[in-house]
């Protein structure tokens, strides 16, 4: 029989990453009482480069009421410039007029901003909570285990643990793992105010050896990105174990021979050069099971060419809580969330790794074909191709029916 008693339902959220806070407030707003779980012992802001927050991501944390702080600690995005290796301009994809994009932003500061607001509306935050086991036995009731011994129960469980989600390990043993898509990402910060900059603009170059991307804050601070080709399936903490010098020998090498300023970019990088391996999700078959479901990367992780992996995590938090608000049953809401999310993300993790092949190119015949093509596609994007991406504005007051 299905739960659909009127008590204040209790969910279990693991995983205090973007999804997780978010779901958690939205959640609330629905009348649900949510405790987030995080594997790690502390949060460390600085972790993670910058992302970008799409103008349907936006969308969302306009809802929240927290959209001024990413308009004031972000960057602006109306258009990206690309560019070929020799310093051509291949074409911008985006309009200096209208609606921005969206905002890139240090996931440090958007990540604190959701936990602080989290926490300021009274949700629970554990830390060093890594779960490791799921019983469902009990209907209705899901019952979960911690590394450090701890067990909790709750009337739902919403895994928000990223791409390598153990939830989805545990509940879906035989759904596809994520998949490498052969590049890594990498980048850091500098200050400097003698990098061109163009108000709005971020700028992408199909280097000689590898892609690059940078965008000015302020006129003072410059966030960068590059992307290259990596064998096998790295894992983050392997790419961690290489030393910094060694990250910055072979960075600097492969920008060498760029046009400016990539490698003055490069070379006067402050701190530490983040490396990250990319990964996306195959399509999953289901995405929940009983009174379990995943959410974010833990169901559908996007590599990070099309900026859309914190928005989508941003727009599942607010569809999920309004079919939970809406349909009594939890499994049905949940299998109604899958129904409204699915078709969308999909299409946007095929788009994004899509666009991740064309910076795989090299050799001097594909970058020739590449060069020639790309103003073609970038002219089909500006055509409001992308609306469909970038426009979608889900109206937290419509109800959800079945
Ligand atoms: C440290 C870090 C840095 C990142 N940096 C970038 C970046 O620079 N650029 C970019 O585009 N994207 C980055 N991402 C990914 C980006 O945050 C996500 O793509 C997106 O925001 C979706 O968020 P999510 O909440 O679904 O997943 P995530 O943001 O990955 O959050 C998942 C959370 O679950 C926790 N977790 C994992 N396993 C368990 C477990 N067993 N029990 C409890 N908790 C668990 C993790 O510690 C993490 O806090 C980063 C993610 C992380 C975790």
């Amino acid at each position: 029989m299905a739960n659909t008693s009127n008590q204040r339902k209790k969910a279990l959220i693991i995983g205090c990453g973007i999804a997780g806070p978010a779901t958690a407030l939205f959640l609330k707003r629905v009348g649900i009482d949510s405790i987030i779980y995080e594997a790690e012992e502390q949060i460390d802001d600085y972790a993670g480069l910058f992302l970008n927050l799409a103008r349907n991501g936006m969308h969302v944390l306009k809802e929240l009421g927290l959209d001024e702080q990413i308009r004031q600690k972000g960057i602006v995005m109306h258009a990206m410039k690309m560019v070929s290796g020799k310093g051509k301009l291949l074409g911008n994809i985006g309009q200096m007029s209208g609606e921005p994009q969206g905002f890139t932003i240090k996931r440090g500061i958007l990540h604190k901003m959701l936990r602080e607001e989290a926490l300021c509306q009274g949700i629970s935050i554990e830390y060093g909570k890594r779960l490791i086991g799921i019983d469902t036995n009990e209907p209705h009731r899901v019952k979960v285990s911690f590394e450090d011994g701890g067990i909790v129960s709750g009337d739902m469980l919403i895994g928000c643990d990223g791409i390598h989600s153990r939830v989805r390990r545990i509940v879906m043993p035989s759904a596809p793992a994520p998949s490498y898509t052969g590049l890594l990402s990498f980048g850091g910060f500098l200050h400097s105010n003698t990098i061109p900059n163009e108000r709005g603009i971020q700028t992408m170059v199909f280097g000689k050896r590898a892609f690059f991307g940078y965008l000015v804050r302020n006129a003072e601070e410059v966030y960068w990105f590059g992307n290259m080709n990596y064998p096998g399936t790295p894992n983050r903490r392997e790419l961690q174990s290489i030393p910094q010098a060694e990250w910055r020998r072979t960075i600097n090498g492969l920008y060498a021979n760029d046009i400016a300023p990539i490698p003055e970019i490069v070379r006067s990088t402050e701190e530490e050069i983040g490396v990250y391996p990319i990964y996306d999700m195959p399509s999953l078959p289901v995405w929940h099971d009983k009174s379990i479901v995943l959410v974010g990367d833990a169901v559908h992780a996007t590599s990070p060419s099309a900026g859309q992996g914190a928005s989508l995590a941003l727009e599942d938090a607010l569809v999920l809580a309004k079919c939970v608000r809406d349909i009594p049953d939890v499994e049905l809401a949940f299998s109604e969330f899958q129904r409204l999310r699915r078709d969308r993300v999909e299409r946007i993790v095929k788009y994004s790794r899509s666009i991740g092949k064309r910076k795989h190119a090299t050799n001097p015949v594909q970058v020739f074909f590449r060069d020639l093509m790309l103003p073609l596609f970038l002219k089909s994007f500006n055509n409001d191709t992308n609306r469909w991406m970038y426009d979608y504005n889900v109206d937290w007051n419509e109800k959800v029916t079945v």
